[in-house]
């Protein structure tokens, strides 16, 4: 049991949990808990064979029926896909047969499947290409086979058949990725502010409380609420209370909706509200009220790619955005540290963080950013579009003009570079005088200023966007934007925060780059400022 929990006894038994809230809104309902892969007991004796073989047959014939369950409730046409194709490999006869082949030869269900399921994966490993990738998955349905053997609780998202809060240790990208509609609010106990899971969490406008320590030490069913501003959770409530809080958040997300438009201070002064995304899926239905992409993070694309994409799938992906909404920032892929893109096949580091991610790969890697740019200059004439195209992580004037060279080349004319490390930022105008634009990428900013693991949880007050240092490094770069004329934008996490838009307007920042859930609260805040108030606090 945590420090931070006391014992839970029940329904109307209210008590709190703090943790940090890292994406907006609330919400409120049963709490169900991630479940770890199985642990393999010891082989136990097998006395009753025809029991095992049976015991097969079910935990085989429950995984498929959990999966066909999860890709009825989502909507995510993919998500669906990809969760059917992991049913039908549930139900292949061929992998039923060799774990009772396994059982007859006096394996119990558990060792029997785990046998089975892990020569086929050194099958589907051995084939290459596009069914090697898949040999992961045969690794998620073996943990989930083990466990249904063993009467224990599916490994990974669960799937209860009504909508729950999802309570996890933390959640990789591709958890995340694959997280059902019915899926109300996420509470992790590890985690930080700009940790990719929150970023993922805003993406998907589902509320999300990260490092909450004692949320798993909850049982499975206890009806919590999830604040996912403040980060306050409030266990035991009764479910008319649950309901209560659904509906006023309801009411407040149907409030701010109701102000569209162009992002303005109460006087007019505009400041472009953009939308951060990892690819088309994350554009919300409909039509957009946004006035373009300010952060494609293109890497999101391809997190789980074993072989590098190839020229034409990059087109597509990318073109599938251009034709949706205009302009579009692109970002070069960003790989390394806790986005790994094992295609690369970079070598491992002591301090990845440090190493070669971002812009760096191309040290490397020249290939690399050499097809991408191929791709999105031509994504661009395929659409009749003008992306912007920016690199991560750049951090001299060289890199800036050698990346700027190279787009150019190929046609692509607005350029520019994300300042992420504060050598870029001391070094703003030199920079901006190579490129078109900077792009503050306050999550890594703050990381390398502050010397502070952007996960890591009890370091959240020294990510804090409002640190003066931090201020200072964007106050600098502004400078150089007004200096040359050159649009300066903000977008990282910080610019989706409300009641932090009015001082970054106010330091001179032109636009704001955000989750799409976070849009509708920055445009009703700035509209309550004008820019002279924006200008006296960021003075302060
Ligand atoms: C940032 O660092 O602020 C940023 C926007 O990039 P990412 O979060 O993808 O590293
Ligand atoms: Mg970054």
């Amino acid at each position: 049991m945590s420090e931070h929990a006391r014992p839970y006894t029940g329904p109307g038994d209210v008590d709190r949990l703090n943790g940090l809230g890292v994406s907006p809104g609330r919400s409120a309902g049963p709490l169900i808990r991630m479940a770890e892969p199985p642990e393999l007991p010891a082989p136990g004796p097998v006395t009753d064979q025809a029991a095992e073989i049976a015991t097969i047959t079910k935990a085989l014939e429950a995984v498929a029926i959990d999966l066909r369950t999860r890709s009825e409730a989502t909507t995510d046409r993919t998500a669906a896909e990809i969760l059917d194709a992991l049913a039908m490999m549930a139900d292949d006869p061929m992998l039923r047969e060799d774990a009772e082949r396994h059982a007859r030869a006096g394996r119990d269900a558990p060792h029997a499947l785990d046998a089975a399921f892990s020569r086929h994966r050194e099958t589907l490993s051995s084939l290459g290409g596009y069914l090697a990738e898949r040999a992961a998955d045969l690794d998620d349905l073996k943990h989930r086979a083990v466990a249904a053997a063993l009467g224990l609780p599916m490994p990974g998202i669960p799937s209860p058949g009504h909508p729950y809060i999802l309570a996890a240790e933390d959640l990789s990208p591709a958890d995340t990725a694959g997280l059902g509609d019915d899926v109300l609010a996420l509470v992790t106990e590890r985690g930080g502010p700009t940790s990719h899971t929150a970023i993922l969490a805003r993406g998907r406008g589902l509320p999300a409380v990260v490092a909450c320590r004692g949320v798993l030490d909850l049982p499975d069913g206890t009806i919590i609420s999830v604040d996912g501003r403040t980060g306050e959770i409030a266990t035991g409530l009764t479910p008319e209370a649950a309901a209560r809080i659904v509906d006023q958040d309801r009411a407040e997300r149907n409030r701010l909706a109701a102000t569209r438009g162009p992002g303005r201070t109460a006087d007019g002064h505009p400041v472009k509200l953009l939308l951060n995304i990892g690819s088309a899926a994350d554009l919300p239905p409909g039509p957009l009220d946004a006035e373009g992409v300010g952060l494609f993070r293109t890497e999101f694309l391809f997190l789980d790619r074993k072989q590098p994409p190839t020229f034409e799938e990059q087109v597509a992906a990318y073109a599938e955005v251009f034709a949706r909404i205009g302009p579009v920032v692109v970002r070069t892929l960003d790989a390394g540290t806790d986005k790994p893109l094992p295609f690369l096949g970079l070598p491992p580091e002591p301090n990845p963080a440090l190493g070669i991610r971002g812009l760096r790969v191309d040290r490397l890697l020249p290939a690399v950013l050499d097809t991408q740019l191929d791709a999105i200059a031509e994504a661009a004439r395929a659409t009749a579009t003008t992306p912007w195209v920016m690199a991560p992580m750049v951090t001299t004037r060289a890199e800036a003009a050698d990346f700027a060279a190279r787009a150019r080349s190929r046609g692509l004319t607005q350029v520019g570079a994300m300042i992420e490390v504060p050598a870029a930022a001391l070094q703003a105008e030199e920079l901006l005088a190579e490129v078109d634009f900077l792009s503050i990428g306050t999550n890594d900013l703050s990381q390398y200023t502050f010397a502070a693991d952007r996960q890591h949880p009890s370091l959240a007050d020294l990510l804090d966007p409002r640190q003066p240092a931090l201020l200072k490094l964007i106050a600098l770069c502004t400078e150089a934007g007004h200096a040359l004329g050159k649009p300066v934008g903000v977008c990282g996490e910080a610019a989706g925060d409300p009641q932090l838009a009015p001082l970054l307007v106010g330091l001179g920042v032109t636009s704001l780059s955000m989750a799409p859930v976070c849009v509708p609260a920055v445009r009703d805040e700035l509209s309550r400022h004008t820019i002279e108030e924006c200008r006296h606090l960021a003075s302060q």
